[in-house]
């Protein structure tokens, strides 16, 4: 069996009954009557053909072999980290956590959102702050979050934030980007040459330690950036936190930074979790997703995301930030990282490293070579004139990796990993003996105030413990492998074990971002090969993978296209068209590269309205930079119109971006960049297998026509002209293997039988729901797309029952909901993908049927509206087996719906949560044991 047969979950047999059930002869004659023929795409893609699981790890391995792993002392907010094996196999390598969808549904994701809290409480800890968020893309875009966030909050009226010169230079590259398109200029603060602060400023960013490893007493500054009515953010190393004073306890506002030196592998710059944290008082401003507290209907303590309010489907272009995706699998595991040491074990841990640094210090004082600061934590800067280079090579031949600063200077940073060996090693590339330690002139910062002190950072240093802890976790929550989930726009298909098996590998997990490039030869073949072969399938000139999430792909999309107006000098043209039923990220997005959005209506089939269409581009020919549509459209509809939708925008003079979330409808069979688009970004993480991990990581490519290519983003070490979106160069590189993997085992014919089954099914699952549910939306044929939207709302209005009522119904079928009110409020979108077999899309269907008779039920009085399984659902195994039941309906029906497997049934550990609650009552880090007492 090939590899695409096992990835496709309907067999021939399967898909011929299907096609029978919609009325289709073939698959080819489905996709026919779909694609409108004006998009259609009748060539083959120019992709190697099929290989084997066994030929594509093979063929991985010696990519592979070409990184060479060493050991990295470079630093630069990248370090060695020994990842607990009990969490590497059962967290990172564990389905359970990795094919996990964003908690949207809370009362299915209980696992994940209490080791996100554990993450938050870990944050606000360290940090000294009140509040963190469950995570960012990486240090970069957290610190350029956190610069808006200052923007925002701050009643200065000036433009300009002022920045310490010591700032990582990739943090400032992605400053630089996403200042400029806001008018915000950045100030560079030399705090060693005594430059003073400018005169007005809404913002100030501090590095804690920065880049050359010096650690300041930032006090006095943020002080005095108070005094000017400034915010001040603190990008902290949260492992030198365990041993410095925190940024709270210096007055910082916020706290920025990554956790990837919590165990998480260096992957070539990614995926990690970035943090974000602010005081009090700050909370309701802060961006991203934030688990919350609140109670469940029988008032027990239960987790969800809070504020949801802010998230940029309900505030659009209002949004204070376009993340979406962010790096949930890798906070969890930072968290559990913390969670296995403990408060002590990580002071232990940074005490080593601080250690070794001054080992190193002390040594190279004592054989005559000056160190930069006499206050560092882990990185120690030389200075060597004119032989920074010859030093940097001797530790090179001896397998170490060090920071060519300048050719005056070189940095070494220790870590966890850092042996005595390594030390002398390095101290023998300076020509120095291994002497006594120094003294470390960081002494009077010492932190004196405890962190981790919920006892859930001290209950689980056994490996037994932190093993049943994972275990309990995991088996709160419903992920892909237990069953579908069928969410509309999500795309959750199946991540297949051999696309996972080398993410692990060392040989690309512990590349440091910088290395050089004699280390990298694999990353940069694997890299160029999938850029080449997402730039045939989707039609572009050029595609970057720089982008680690999708909301980033289409900032780095509408800033190529920016770039392109105004080097023809069209400053001018700033606006952005966006239909109403777009994606909230985009939007967002729009607004981050400084465009004004203006909204095109849809008409009653859910299309771009046509004729508004053409009214806003007249209104505002003059000033269009572009349009950015979803295709198919977020109604799971191949709109006909699309080809006249580009040619009318481009008439005008702007240019076409599509979002390619929906790739999964297009692939083998349309080109975005052959239909008339201009810029891309892709979903890797929809589209192309790597997992959603429960809200991350994520890879979003911007593809684009040959025209913007030279305005993709660059290498943010080396930025010239190039913006940078991420702080590495191949963002999340080290899940490019999943999508690589899946591209050379299905083979252009098994991903155009991927496309094809995923639209059959999602018919296949419209056809047989149509009689019970109103499908909202269909195109040419009355065929849907990729996915279908179930129109709930004459229901809801005859009944009283909602949608919330029937996703948290599904749950006691043992479904994960479809996604719920998006693209239209009371709505249901499903998408079934290719990956689900006859047998699952059956369930689902006969769940749906069996959950739209008991709605007849409701509506037919044989159950109060107030009392039915339905309002009461989900219901738990506690709920089930209490001895009072008073319900309306039995116990059997309560637990064990139709068709439910009862030797094998999912039981959610909560009952329905009160989110209004929630937000209310805002608590956002480990409530203490007794809040979990009845
Ligand atoms: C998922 C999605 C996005 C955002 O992608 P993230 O990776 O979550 O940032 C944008 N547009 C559409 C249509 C999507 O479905």
């Amino acid at each position: 069996m090939t590899f695409a047969n096992r990835h496709i979950g309907p067999d021939t047999d399967e898909q011929t009954h299907m096609l029978k059930a919609i009325g289709y002869a073939s698959l080819d004659a489905l996709m026919d009557a779909a694609i409108p023929e004006v998009i259609r795409w009748h060539g083959s893609l120019n992709l190697p053909a099929a290989a084997s699981e066994e030929e594509t790890i093979a063929e991985l391995r010696a990519i592979a072999s070409r990184n060479r792993v060493t050991a990295s002392m470079i630093g630069l907010g990248y370090y060695g980290t020994h990842t607990p094996a009990v969490i590497k196999r059962n967290v990172l390598e564990n389905p359970a956590w990795y094919t996990a969808y964003t908690p949207y549904q809370p009362e299915i994701s209980q696992g994940r959102l209490e080791a996100l809290l554990n993450f938050q409480t870990m944050v606000t800890d360290l940090t000294g702050l009140t509040t963190a968020n469950a995570s960012m893309l990486d240090e970069g875009t957290a610190v350029a979050e956190a610069m808006t966030l200052a923007k925002r909050a701050s009643k200065s009226k000036s433009q300009v934030y002022a920045v310490d010169a010591d700032t990582l230079p990739q943090t400032l590259a992605v400053l630089r980007t996403r200042a400029e398109p806001l008018g915000i200029q950045l100030a560079l603060v030399d705090l060693d040459a005594g430059s003073s602060l400018p005169e007005e400023f809404f913002g100030l960013h501090l590095q804690y330690p920065g880049a050359s490893g010096a650690v300041r007493d930032h006090a006095p500054l943020i002080e005095a950036a108070h005094r000017q009515g400034a915010l001040v953010t603190v990008a902290a190393d949260l492992l030198a936190l365990t041993l410095l004073r925190a940024p709270g306890e210096i007055g910082a506002d916020i706290a920025a930074g990554t956790t990837q030196r919590f165990g998480v592998p260096l992957a070539f710059g990614g995926p990690h979790a970035g943090y974000l944290a602010v005081r009090a008082g700050l909370e309701r401003s802060l961006p991203g997703r934030l688990v919350g507290v609140s109670k469940d209907v029988d008032g027990a303590p239960a987790y969800r995301l809070a504020l949801q309010t802010r998230e940029q489907h309900i505030r659009r272009e209002k949004a204070t930030s376009n993340i979406c995706t962010a790096q949930v699998l890798l906070a969890v595991m930072a968290s559990m990282y913390a969670v296995y040491h403990g408060p002590k074990g990580l002071r232990a841990i940074a005490s080593r490293v601080h250690s070794h640094a001054l080992t190193l210090a002390g040594s190279l004082t004592a054989g005559g070579v000056s160190v930069q600061s006499d206050a560092f934590f882990d990185t120690v800067t030389a200075v060597v004139p004119g032989r920074a280079a010859a030093v940097v090579a001797a530790a090179a031949d001896a397998g170490i990796d060090l920071r060519l600063v300048d050719a005056d200077r070189v940095s070494v940073a220790t870590d966890e990993t850092t042996t005595d060996a390594h030390v002398a090693a390095v101290l023998d590339a300076f020509g120095v003996a291994v002497a006594g330690a120094a003294e470390c002139g960081a002494q009077p910062l010492a932190r004196t105030t405890e962190y981790l002190t919920h006892p859930v950072f001290s209950s689980h240093h056994s490996e037994t413990s932190m093993l049943r802890y994972l275990r309990k976790l995991s088996d709160k929550d419903y992920a892909l492998d237990r069953g579908m989930i069928p969410l509309g726009s999500c795309t959750m298909k199946l991540n297949a074990t051999t696309e996972m098996e080398p993410v692990t590998w060392p040989e690309f997990a512990n590349i440091h971002p910088y290395a050089p490039a004699s280390n990298t030869a694999g990353y940069e073949e694997l890299v160029s090969t999938l850029e080449g072969w997402l730039a045939e399938i989707t039609g572009y000139d050029a595609v970057s993978v720089q982008p680690n999430a999708g909301s980033q792909g289409e900032l780095a999309g509408l800033l190529a296209i920016r770039g392109y107006h105004r080097s023809r000098g069209d400053e001018h043209r700033n606006v952005c068209l966006i239909p109403s039923s777009a994606h909230g990220t985009n939007a967002a997005s729009a607004v981050m590269a400084g465009m004004r959005v203006v909204v095109v209506a849809c008409d009653d089939a859910g299309n771009v309205d046509l004729s508004d269409l053409h009214a806003k581009i007249e209104t505002h020919a003059a000033n269009l930079a572009a349009i950015m549509v979803t295709y198919p459209s977020t109604h799971g509809v191949y709109e006909t119109s699309i080809a006249d939708l580009c040619a009318a925008v481009h008439e005008a003079g702007g240019q076409v971006y599509v979002d390619g979330a929906n790739l999964n409808a297009l692939v083998g069979f349309a080109r975005p960049g052959k239909f008339g688009a201009d810029v891309s970004h892709l979903n890797l993480h929809k589209t192309f297998c790597i997992p959603h991990g429960g809200g991350g990581p994520g890879v979003g490519p911007v593809a684009v026509r040959s025209h913007l290519a030279e305005f993709l983003p660059g290498d943010p070490l080396e930025p010239g002209d190039h913006h940078a979106v991420s702080a590495a160069a191949h963002g999340s590189a080290g899940i490019l293997p999943i999508s690589w993997a899946y591209l050379r085992m299905m083979g252009p014919d098994g991903l155009a039988a991927a496309t094809g089954t995923a639209v059959l099914a999602a018919n296949y699952v419209a056809s047989r729901l149509r009689e019970h549910y109103p499908v909202l939306y269909t195109g040419s044929g009355g065929l849907v797309a990729h996915e279908c939207i179930l129109d709930l709302r004459p229901i809801t209005k005859a009944t009283g029952v909602s949608v919330d009522d029937v996703a948290k119904r599904l749950i006691d079928y043992g479904f994960h909901a479809p996604t719920m009110s998006f693209p239209v409020a009371g709505t249901l979108m499903v998408e079934p993908t290719e990956s689900e077999d006859l047998a699952e899309l059956d369930r689902f269907v006969a769940a749906m049927i069996a959950i739209k008779g008991e709605i007849d039920q409701v509506a037919a009085g044989a159950w109060p509206k107030d009392d039915n399984p339905l309002r009461n659902a989900p219901h738990t195994a506690s709920a089930v087996t209490a001895d009072e039941w008073e319900h309306a309906y039995p116990r059997s029906v309560a637990g064990f719906p139709a068709g439910v497997d009862r030797t094998a049934k999912y039981w959610p550990p909560v009952r329905r949560i009160d989110g209004a609650y929630g937000d209310r009552n805002l608590v956002c880090s480990c409530p203490s044991p007794e809040a979990f007492e009845d």
